[in-house]
């Protein structure tokens, strides 16, 4: 198998982001370990759109300005997940898993600048919306990664390092 690598251009870090109404804001300190698509039924609710955007990065590395609101639930799964918020405004700005506890899940489309986001793989492609198109050489799961993330994990490894060793077009 040959498959094609995007080179992924982060900008300089640290990556800054926040919510709708300015009352949060963010920094992230360390390149991010990946971002996925989630096409499943809950993330579509979840953001009242076609998918969830997942920015996952190690939680130390995440510095938050601001007061966050806090709600959980459980998981299909079981798990326990929770969902930070700006209690002002409503924006989702984190989630997090009981499973994954060094690691927070932030939502990519607070970013300043997520222009150079590409997704390193697609989750629950059963439930996504047919209008979305993922190329035939993307990494995409009918549910969840059963390898538990391992291979798309490698894959944004491998853009981010085609990025640095290639110049931006943009
Ligand atoms: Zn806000
Ligand atoms: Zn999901």
């Amino acid at each position: 198998m040959n498959e094609p690598i995007q080179p992924v251009h982060m900008p300089p870090l640290p990556l800054t982001g926040g919510c709708q109404c300015g009352q949060i804001r963010y920094q992230i300190s360390a390149a991010p370990m990946l971002y996925y698509l989630c096409h499943c039924t809950e993330c579509q609710r979840q953001t009242a759109s076609a998918f969830g955007e997942s920015l996952r990065c190690e939680s130390e590395t995440v510095s938050i300005t601001g007061d966050l609101a806090t709600i959980s639930w459980s998981a299909a799964s079981g798990t326990k997940r929770h969902g930070d918020y700006c209690p002002s405004c409503g924006v989702r700005i984190l989630h997090r898993s009981d499973a994954r506890p060094g690691n927070v899940n932030v939502k990519a489309g607070t970013l300043d600048d997520a222009s150079w986001l590409k997704p390193a793989g697609h989750s629950w492609t059963r439930s996504k919306r047919s209008f979305v198109a993922i190329p035939a050489d993307d990494l995409a799961y009918a549910e969840g990664p059963p390898d538990g993330f391992t291979a798309i994990t490698a894959r944004w490894k491998a853009m981010l390092e085609a990025g640095r060793k290639s110049p931006s077009e943009t």
